[in-house]
């Protein structure tokens, strides 16, 4: 491979909104047959709304809110941003939190009003469920939301659904990845109920869901192991460890900076069917060089 050819593959990519690290990651994009498909952000918008609020019995709706959302103010998270604005709309001004700690891949806590708040999957709230919010969550997570959990002082008080939407291009980035012979799959911490609806949407038939960010790193080995050349495509923090270990990482350029830095290849307007592009004109390129 002479410099010169491969500097004008990627000068072709930076017109079609590629960025890319150096020339040698044309080599690895051409041989991957694997993609690893982040879900928040990446096949979905990512702008999360709040659509459904169901208080345990004897909860009050707007004490639900204020404490759920303001524990959720005070986290990033497309979830929390979903919670936090949603919340605010509905009960009013949301109280300080204190003490307030992040768990990355299930949610967060905090000190509100002197109760011990707990947002998101956290174990300790989801552990003795009382049946009627289990049917809430269950009935949410069917119909592609994501349910949070809200419990305080040990106690699971309430669930709220959360919805996404899948963006309009990626059913056919999905199609055109497959038509290049790669094999999708949908990659997420969120719930196997809601990934396999969003997957079922956009085409997609395997899912690897409910991993922590740790996990999505071990989902790459585990891929490679079995002979495959793996590619990510991820927009979170939580994908940054993922990004990285793949073989070839793609993020989108709406994503975040952790992202970005991890990756071989940035796609600048964050469209999805521009990694199908990446795909095709890297080995275009490679075959002109041979
Ligand atoms: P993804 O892999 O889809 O980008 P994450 O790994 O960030 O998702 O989170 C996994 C799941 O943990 C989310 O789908 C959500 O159910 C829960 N979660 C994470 N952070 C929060 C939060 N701040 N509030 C509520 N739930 C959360
Ligand atoms: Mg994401």
């Amino acid at each position: 491979a002479t410099p010169t050819a491969l500097m004008v593959g990627t000068g072709r990519g930076a017109q079609l909104g590629i960025l890319i690290k150096g020339p040698e990651v044309l080599e690895s994009t051409r041989r991957v047959d694997t993609v690893l498909l982040d879900k928040t952000g990446t096949v979905t918008t990512g702008r999360m709304t709040l659509q459904g609020v169901y208080a345990a019995d004897g909860v009050d709706e707007g004490t639900l809110l204020r404490l759920a959302g303001a524990v959720e103010h005070a986290s990033e998270h497309p979830v929390a941003r979903a919670v936090a604005a949603g919340a605010e709309e509905r009960a009013g001004r949301l109280p300080a939190v204190e003490d307030f700690a992040n768990v990355p891949g299930k949610g967060v806590r905090g000190r509100v009003e002197g109760h011990d708040v707990a947002v998101g999957r956290l174990a300790e709230n989801t552990a003795a469920l009382p049946p009627e919010l289990a049917r809430a969550a269950e009935k949410a997570e069917r119909e592609g939301r994501t349910a949070v959990v809200v419990g305080w002082d040990g106690w699971a008080r309430g669930v709220l659904a959360v919805a996404d939407t899948v963006k309009e291009s990626s059913a056919e980035a999905v199609r055109s990845l497959r038509a290049l012979g790669l094999t999708p799959i949908l990659l997420t911490g969120d719930n196997r109920r809601v990934a396999e609806a969003v997957a079922h949407s956009v085409g997609i038939d395997r899912v690897i869901a409910e991993v922590l960010p740790e996990d999505k790193v071990e989902a790459v080995r585990r891929l490679r192991r079995e002979g495959r050349s793996v590619a990510v495509v991820g927009d979170g923090v939580n994908d940054a460890a993922a990004l990285a270990t793949a073989d070839l990482g793609l993020a989108m350029g709406t994503g975040t900076d952790a992202a970005i830095e991890a990756s071989d290849l940035t796609l600048v307007r964050g469209d999805l069917r521009v990694a199908a592009d990446a795909i095709r004109l890297s080995r275009r390129t490679l075959a002109v060089i041979k």
